[in-house]
């Protein structure tokens, strides 16, 4: 799944020489990658290729079946594997040598299919066993969404911690968009007991089915509008004008996450005045997320094997196979998550 990083018209199927060593010593055979936001942004400028080449592997979600793998490693021929994005900085900085690249404080590390390192959209790929996560075979193609689901741990392993500071009575959970970010972050709220609300512009499509089938509320409209004052907010659009609107939405000594980017450039003309005023009195918190470490694609493996698969199943709407990949970068109103097949 090669492209050229900013040329939007770029995407296509190539033969490429077999992955080599340097990658890592597990040799896998692809199987599934999911698209997101992400891959979108890469053909318009996000993203680059590694040093001295024009083209990109993209695919971050991935999911492989084990070919070969050195003993100790502790995977096995046959084994299902999802492989982590990030790669620690050379420096080390003091965050990535302690495995938290996700928290790399030089920008200097790399990332599989995004930045300076080719991807997992391939149907052969190697990876150090360091970074690759076995997956319980009774997830199967469900295994897809571990990485997305391990940037939902990350965002909720903080928000655990944040929270923590104060007794609450409440437990009301608030997520701002419902694409496969927003759905996996209710997913984790509800499995740790949360009253969980979800916000998005659809009325119809498969959203507000997922949404119910967790036994959350699914709402349609504008935060403003919204009867709930939550104690926990994923915001997951990137729509900046909505963090601006949840600050005076939500319950005292809330914790405000920020999980979604986007390339929208408006202004608006806002009184921060109140808003620091408002959070300073309610003992606000508003934090960003990105990426995860090793233990949160862990987090999310559980989190993953504890849901209906039927759900997990609903998640995955369309396939498209690799030999025509670029089709699933091409939105579709009911798209949720989309994945290519490597294996046709
Ligand atoms: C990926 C992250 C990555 C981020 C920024 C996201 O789509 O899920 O792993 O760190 O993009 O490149």
């Amino acid at each position: 799944m090669s492209v050229v990083p900013g040329q939007a018209d770029s995407a296509l199927t190539a033969e490429v020489p077999d992955p080599g060593l340097s990658d890592g010593a597990v040799l896998v055979q692809g199987v599934l990658v999911g698209i997101c936001g992400t891959d979108a942004e890469i053909l318009h400028g996000y993203g680059q290729p590694p040093p001295g080449a024009d083209r990109l592997v993209i695919g971050h979600e991935s999911l492989g079946r084990v070919l070969t793998a050195p003993s100790g490693s502790g995977l096995y021929p046959g084994d299902l594997v999802a492989g982590v994005v990030r790669r620690p900085d050379p420096v080390p900085c003091a965050a990535c040598a302690a495995d938290q690249w996700d928290f790399c404080e030089n920008g200097e590390y790399s990332e599989r299919g995004i930045k300076g390192l080719d991807g997992y959209g391939a149907t052969r790929w190697r990876v150090d066993p360091r970074f690759a996560i076995g997956i319980p075979a009774q997830l199967g193609e469900h295994g897809v969404l571990t990485e997305p689901a391990s940037v939902v741990a990350k965002a909720w392993e903080q928000i655990d911690k944040i929270a923590a500071r104060a007794p609450r009575s409440g437990r009301v959970a608030l997520v701002v968009g419902a694409g496969p970010i927003g759905l996996l972050a209710a997913l984790l709220g509800v499995q740790r007991g949360f009253e969980v609300h979800v916000l998005d512009r659809v009325t119809d499509g498969p959203k507000p089915g997922l949404v119910a089938a967790l036994g959350a509320t699914y709402h349609c409209g504008r935060i403003t509008d919204l009867e709930v004052r939550p104690d926990v907010v994923v915001e997951c659009t990137g729509v900046g004008e909505l963090v601006i609107e949840l600050s005076g939405k939500v319950a005292s000594a809330a914790v405000i996450c920020l999980a979604g980017i986007s390339s929208g450039q408006r202004s608006l003309p806002v009184n921060l005045d109140k808003i620091n005023a408002d959070m300073v009195l309610e003992n606000a918190v508003i934090f960003g997320t990105v990426n995860a470490a090793r233990r949160n694609y862990e987090q999310a493996v559980d989190a993953l094997a504890k849901a209906d698969p039927e759900w997990l199943a609903g998640l995955i709407s369309r396939r498209v196979p690799l030999s025509s990949w670029p089709d699933a970068l091409d939105r579709q109103p009911h798209d949720v998550k989309v994945v290519v097949d490597l294996t046709r």
